[in-house]
């Protein structure tokens, strides 16, 4: 085990990435040798940002970290974690509901695939921001731009502004 390099995975949907996200991305560039964010879709929520987009914008934000690389991913996170030859799993704790989920699926991963789970906390002015409530509020009119990188809230606003256009001429009259 000494002297060997750890790689590790952060996975997740990221659509889109939140400063939340980043900031986890941030504590993990100084813990391992290797962190490979590995953008996939939970099969419980739908698609906003397609995954090409997902990770052109992610390589953009940490184009600054030589040691974090981006990469999609299809299949079981677990599989995918094997494939790339991962050491550790990193997610990000915000708050204690995050705990109950986060327990369990490190309880499984572990129990399917051997795979540890190492946690970080988020810092306290992210605690509450997740992907799904900025897509929500921006969607609504709402100002996130407190809560996304200032590149990702640029192309947040043109897609819905595409979406809303589109609609506006699907919809018959
Ligand atoms: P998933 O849909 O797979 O949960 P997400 O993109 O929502 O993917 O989250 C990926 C990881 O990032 C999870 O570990 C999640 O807890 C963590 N995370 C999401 N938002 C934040 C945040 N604001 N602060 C810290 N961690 C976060």
């Amino acid at each position: 085990m000494e002297n060997k390099k750890i790689t590790a995975i952060f996975p997740g949907s990221f659509d889109p990435i939140t400063n939340g996200h980043i900031d986890v991305i941030r504590r993990g560039n100084k813990l391992f040798d290797n962190l490979i964010i590995a953008v996939g879709q939970n099969p419980g929520k739908s698609e906003f940002f397609s995954k090409d987009e997902r990770v052109r914008m992610i390589r953009e934000l940490t184009a600054d970290m030589p040691r974090v690389t981006v990469q999609s991913y299809d299949c079981l996170t677990v599989k995918f974690a094997a494939e790339i030859k991962a050491d550790v799993m990193l997610r990000g704790l915000r708050n204690l509901s995050d705990v109950e989920y986060e327990f369990q699926l490190a309880m499984t991963n572990r129990t399917v695939a051997g795979i540890e789970t190492v946690f970080v906390m988020t810092s306290e002015e992210y605690g509450y921001v997740n992907s799904t409530m900025v897509r929500q509020i921006a969607l609504l009119g709402g100002d996130v731009s407190k809560l996304i990188p200032e590149s990702v809230y640029q192309q947040l606003r043109q897609k819905i502004k595409k979406t809303s256009h589109t609609m506006d001429t699907d919809v018959p009259e």
